[in-house]
């Protein structure tokens, strides 16, 4: 039997608490600001233009059939993805020292490391993440026995980057850490590292010999640009890092549910790159068959059509172009408004920051009058999803939060 000492009742996820509590509360003013997910500007979700087309073209081609996947996924997909991420140009994948593994979306791509890092990294095996990040982290890294450790991320008077308190904790990290950072709209902050700020990490990370582990959630979303959002990861590519991606592509092309995403592994340049990512992924497949045997068709196919495609490739970009542009505008409008209610504080971190989230540094308090007189809802931490926002709940949203400031 499982008995309450060994099997003890477990907290809800606070996310899937505050998407309750938003579906029953039947104001028609509220808000919901705690989604990780897009909305357009009717808050209604947004099956993108180009994956509809995508849908239709899988669905008139007689050829297709629902036999399993390979273990390592789609190859005309993880192919693609991995150029996505890498740049087609890059050194590493023409001189064939990568591996990519389709996996079940960024949080499968996250798991699939740690398990393949728990078992065959022989550096430290303790992964620093930043305070905070996507709580998940902490939850995939101790249940396959890798030890969590945090470095400083966020400044909370300046509501940006906690740069010196970064690199000290890095710095002073035992040699040979995994060292988990999120390339773009880091999740929950919206606060991220400047080109120049990543060159600095990489030097530090190389003198301390630790392992880059990039978790990339948010690849085109953030600046509306494939390149730039991936830029951080190039750079430690062209450096001759030796480091592991997990790539999702649910918020890039709106497939939350689909599970679609990939995990890139790439090989120092060394002369015997191509036999070391060869093993590499032998037992990359043989956990990925323990785990899922094979992964899902669907929204790896949908993905796939679009990035082997010109044209569509290109719709893409527009969309994603309006996803990001979207977002950008709220949170200039938010700022506005909030600067012109004359809210005390400053805001300019609202523009400042990128991405889905921001940290408003609002204070749990705050919050929770926002949530009970307000029907807003955000997590208790402040951060508030910047897709929730829209041109019609801004001004509510904005007086309410002049309100709770005092
Ligand atoms: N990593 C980060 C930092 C995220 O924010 C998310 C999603 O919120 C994920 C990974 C994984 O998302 P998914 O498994 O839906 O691709």
């Amino acid at each position: 039997s499982f008995p309450a000492e060994t099997v003890p009742q477990a907290p809800e996820d606070p996310l899937f608490g505050l998407a309750r509590a938003y579906k029953a509360d039947n104001s028609p003013l509220k808000v919901d600001l705690g989604i990780g997910a897009y909305r357009d500007n009717n808050a209604k979700p947004w099956v993108l233009p180009v994956v509809k087309k995508a849908d239709e073209i899988l669905r008139n081609n007689p050829e297709l059939n629902h036999e399993y996947a390979p273990i390592a996924g789609i190859e005309s997909f993880t192919s693609k993805a991995a150029e996505l991420m890498l740049g087609a140009d890059s050194p590493a994948l023409a001189e064939r020292r990568t591996t990519s593994v389709q996996t079940i979306s960024g949080t499968g791509a996250v798991h699939l490391g740690a398990l393949f890092l728990a078992k065959f990294y022989k550096g430290s095996q303790t992964v620093y993440v930043s305070n905070p990040t996507w709580a998940n982290h902490h939850q995939i890294f101790s249940n396959v026995g890798i030890k969590v450790a945090q470095y400083p991320y966020f400044n909370k008077e300046t509501r940006g980057l906690d740069f010196d308190g970064m690199t000290t904790a890095i710095s002073a990290a035992p040699e040979g850490s995994i060292i988990l950072l999120h390339p773009c709209a880091h999740n929950p902050t919206g606060v991220d590292p400047t080109l120049d700020q990543w060159k600095e990490l990489a030097v530090i990370i190389r003198e301390k010999k630790h392992f880059p582990f990039f978790d990339c959630a948010y690849q085109g979303f953030a600046s509306g640009d494939l390149a730039r959002d991936a830029a951080a990861v190039r750079y430690f590519v062209e450096q001759g890092f030796e480091l592991v991606v997990a790539q999702s592509f649910a918020k890039n092309f709106g497939l939350y549910g689909e599970r679609a995403g990939c995990f890139h592994v790439v090989a120092a340049p060394a002369a015997d790159a191509t036999t070391t990512i060869t093993r590499i992924a032998s037992q990359l497949a043989i956990l990925q068959r323990s785990e899922i045997s094979n992964p899902p068709l669907y929204g790896a196919r949908i993905a796939s059509t679009v990035l082997n495609d010109a044209q569509l490739f290109a719709e893409w970009e527009e969309n994603l172009k309006t996803m990001s542009g979207r977002i950008i505008d709220m949170r200039k409008a938010l700022r506005s408004k909030l600067e012109e209610l004359e809210t005390p504080g400053t805001w300019n971190h609202i523009t400042d920051q990128i991405g889905m989230f921001s940290f408003t540094g609002l204070s749990e308090p705050q919050v929770l009058k926002l949530r009970e007189e307000y029907h807003i809802y955000m997590t208790k931490n402040g951060r508030i999803s910047m897709a929730g926002l829209n041109t019609n709940n801004i001004d509510h949203v904005a007086q309410a939060i002049r309100k709770v400031v005092g």
